[in-house]
């Protein structure tokens, strides 16, 4: 897991001098101290010193490949222009960032996308012909990373005695994170891997609680690699819940009646190479045969309604279903472990971002489902005591007329094997940050998602009839 590189860093590989950097500092902290670390063998020590030192605050960031990229804000005000958008940028190679595909562009909906330095002109070109305007949400992609990501100098700092929920950490920091989790509070946190990624890292979760109860909830976050305040929230939860367990009468009752599976990071590999290579990384990192695109899309590769609308059958695509459902190692084994608990797992919630949203299923289709009126109730006050933490509003309601339509989501898959409370979060923001929500926004909202999540699961220790008639809907 800790990669020692020599002495001589060089400076072009910057991106991999500030990650092996962070988990050497991280290491050192564990195995060492920190006053200690210049005595440290001489290796160990050198390593530390060139790569702080010859990369200060995120200089050369994953090489510098995203200096000069847009990200542009476009909303089609009606059909002729949907039309027009569509051609153009289903032609022009850009990286959508919502909705997640150029088929997922309608009327008066902004469309966000990254467009890379050598295409501005052309798009702006083609644009301006079609008299469609837009909007300049990031004029600098490059420079927008730095600021998230690269003030590592302050972040060691701010490290250095305890672990630091207030910054984005690497997918070996979190790893290390959850066994030190275990191992310091083995009454309340449990650990285990449910299988293996497609490069073979292991699938670890988390179990929080007083052990064996009857009801359980699921938390899963970093499906998607690219959307890291989901991470940071699912240890942000942890962390919360074991610092408020006996002052918190709300969290207490939770934690004595309910068991929380958390899994930090569901696409490890993705996450991985978010951190390393693309930034912007969606999906898996699976390869098939024939075909030079990689990844699938994991919250498209669930046995549901799989491959139908709103999921693309090409591997290049950001919505790639996948050859065949449960394809992906990672969803399988999650599959795997909740088909095998689902009659104690009253609660699926899935943490992504960013759109500032509260979904329940249907995700496939238009339709009301069975317990819409319990689901409902349950998302409303989720959604009341998020609000009250700073105001910030959230739209709630079904899948996909909230968002849009997809198929092969987890949470129809839950939903369909009788979890009853299916949830997935669109984290913040609204475009303004996008991917790139700046760690100083991790605090705000990871403590209004823990509100969310805590009104969820308390919701589950009450009874609920799910009166259909109560709630007529659409
Ligand atoms: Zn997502």
């Amino acid at each position: 897991m800790i990669h020692l590189r020599s002495g001589s860093a060089r400076l072009t590989s910057c991106t991999m001098d500030v990650v092996s950097c962070s988990s050497l500092m991280f290491w050192s902290r564990r195995i060492l101290g920190y006053r200690c670390a210049f005595h440290v063998p001489a290796l160990l020590a050198s390593v530390m010193i060139c790569s702080s030192l010859l990369c200060p605050a995120g200089a050369f960031l994953y090489n510098n490949r995203y200096a000069g990229d847009r990200v542009l804000r476009i909303t089609p005000s009606n059909e002729q222009e949907v039309r027009a958008l569509k051609g153009i940028l289903g032609l022009m190679k850009v990286d959508f960032w919502q909705p997640n595909s150029a088929s997922l562009i309608h009327q008066n909906r902004s469309v966000d996308v990254h467009v890379k330095h050598h295409d501005i002109r052309g798009i702006h070109k083609r644009l301006t012909d079609q008299k469609i305007s837009y909007q300049v949400l990031i004029s600098n992609l490059q420079k927008e990373i730095e600021k998230q990501t690269g003030h590592r100098s302050s972040r060691k700092r701010r490290a250095e005695s305890q672990y630091d929920y207030e910054v984005y950490h690497s997918l070996e920091e979190i790893q290390s994170w959850m066994f030190e989790m275990n191992r310091t509070q083995p009454d309340l946190v449990g650990l285990f891997s449910v299988g293996k990624s497609y490069e073979g890292r292991p699938l670890y979760v988390l179990q929080l609680g007083k052990r064996n109860q009857k009801k359980a909830v699921w938390i899963d976050c970093g499906v998607h690699a690219r959307e890291w305040i989901g991470p940071a929230f699912c240890q942000w939860f942890v962390k919360e819940a074991i610092s408020s367990y006996q002052y918190d009468s709300a969290m207490t009752r939770l934690l004595n009646q309910l068991s929380f599976y958390i899994m930090p990071v569901f696409n490890v590999d993705g996450y991985h190479y978010s951190w390393n290579t693309d930034r912007f990384w969606r999906k898996t990192r699976s390869k098939i045969r024939k075909f030079h695109c990689r990844g699938v899309d994991a919250n498209r590769n669930w046995k549901v309604k799989w491959c139908d609308e709103g999921a693309s059958s090409h591997p290049c695509d950001d919505t790639y279903c996948g050859p065949f459902p449960e394809s992906e190692p990672e969803v399988k084994a999650v599959a795997k472990f909740l088909r095998k608990n689902k009659k104690r797992i009253k609660a699926y919630i899935s943490i992504h971002a960013y759109a500032q949203m509260l979904l329940y299923p249907y995700s496939y289709k238009y339709a009301m489902i069975p317990n819409f009126n319990c689901v409902e109730s349950a998302a409303s006050s989720a959604v009341k005591a998020l609000y009250s933490a700073y105001g910030v509003r959230y739209r709630y309601g079904p899948a996909s007329t909230t968002l849009y339509v997809s198929s092969g989501s987890s949470i129809d898959w839950a939903y369909k094997n009788g979890i009853p409370y299916a949830f997935a979060f669109e984290l913040r923001d609204t475009g303004y940050f996008g991917f790139l929500l700046p760690e100083s926004l991790i605090k705000p909202t990871c403590t209004e998602t823990t509100r969310a999540v805590k009104a969820i699961a308390s919701g589950l220790l009450k009874k609920c009839n799910p009166d259909k008639d109560r709630f007529p809907y659409i």
